[in-house]
């Protein structure tokens, strides 16, 4: 397995998981939450998070391809919304696995809003501020790192290394 340097550990990210869960909930408003991920990159992250929140949350998806296959972004991104589940009027977290460029979420988060949300908050597991080409900030964000191409906990490289419990740094052989 080439990836093979861990960035940060499982038990890192769990402990940073239950603080992340608590910042939220400390300003969401009360009553249900509608949390909508990212597929594929923000699945194990958005459950864990979803669950680590403790109270009444509803779950929607969205399908995002920026990278396509391999390590460089395209520039372009392709949104499907088809399982988004009701937007209008709710209170919607939106949650990805990280912020890179920010068109993936900058699109994201226009879509969203054109739903009309009663409010819209969104939280990362991970954000590199060096590579962003939006002007584009998430409201929790779980670690800010370096540019370093990360796999595991969701990330993928061509499919690979989704349910490793910890991120790597992805180094080719
Ligand atoms: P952006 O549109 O912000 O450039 O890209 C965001 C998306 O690109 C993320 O949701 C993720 O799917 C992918 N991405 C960005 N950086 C990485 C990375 O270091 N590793 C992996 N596996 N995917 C990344
Ligand atoms: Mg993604």
């Amino acid at each position: 397995m080439p990836a093979t340097e861990i960035l940060i550990p499982e038990a890192d990210i769990q402990s940073r998981l239950t603080e992340l869960a608590a910042e939220i909930n400390a300003v969401q408003p009360d009553g249900p939450v509608h949390v909508v991920m990212i597929l594929k990159g923000a699945i194990i992250f958005g459950v864990d998070l979803a669950r680590a929140l403790e109270r009444n949350t509803t779950l929607g998806f969205l399908t995002a391809s920026s990278y396509g296959e391999g390590t460089q972004s395209t520039g372009r991104v392709e949104i499907d919304a088809r399982h988004l589940g009701d937007i209008e009027g709710r209170n919607v977290l939106l949650i990805d696995d990280i912020l890179d460029t920010g068109h993936t979420f900058s699109k994201t988060l226009d879509i969203l809003g054109d739903k009309r949300p009663a409010t819209l908050r969104t939280c990362v597991l991970m954000d590199k501020p060096e590579r962003r080409e939006v002007d584009i900030h998430a409201d929790h964000v779980g670690f800010t790192i370096e540019n370093h191409f990360v796999v595991g906990y969701g990330l993928d490289c061509d499919e690979a290394y989704r349910t490793l419990p910890d991120i790597r740094i992805y180094a080719p052989e």
